[in-house]
């Protein structure tokens, strides 16, 4: 059984949204935080970093697990809201990195391949079209001011 990695991806990128020096930092929640994809490939893609380093969803006490989930379900309210997105994908996989983290993925009725999961589709890492598309605060900091206010609205109306 996978187990949590000390110091892993997730704990480090943590790390920075604690310092202030995340470039997408979007928000922290109660039990987690909000912060914008490294790769806007998928415009808005974003992703909810569990501050606890469980493994599975299973391990988290079940009061931290609903709130997660339902702190993933107003992020993924939010990216809608901002993106105006056909459709939201979510994925929970730490296949690599076992920290707890789920991925909200826009997904756009323009898309060529709307049929075809993420990941597939992903550009080549390093290549031209990946390097065009990565986080680059200067274009993304007005995307993540919209995520921000939105998700900010969508919990004040839900609590
Ligand atoms: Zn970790």
């Amino acid at each position: 059984m996978a187990t949590h990695q000390p110091n892993c991806e997730i704990c480090q990128r943590i790390a920075q949204c604690e310092a202030g020096t995340h470039a997408g930092l979007i928000a922290e929640l109660d039990t987690g935080w909000a912060v914008l994809g490294d790769s806007q490939q998928f415009r808005g893609y974003s992703l909810l970093l569990c501050k606890t380093p469980a493994t599975e969803l299973h391990e988290l006490p079940r009061g931290t697990r609903l709130r997660y989930l339902e702190e993933m379900a107003q992020l993924a309210e939010a990216v809608a809201k901002a993106t105006g997105a056909h459709k939201l994908n979510y994925e929970c996989l730490g296949n690599m990195v076992h920290h707890l983290h789920f991925h909200v993925f826009p997904r756009q009725a323009s898309e060529s391949q709307p049929k075809l999961p993420v990941w597939v589709q992903m550009h080549q890492a390093g290549s031209k079209e990946a390097l065009a598309s990565a986080l680059e605060p200067a274009r993304d900091g007005q995307l993540i001011a919209s995520i921000r206010d939105a998700l900010h609205k969508v919990r004040a109306g839900s609590e």
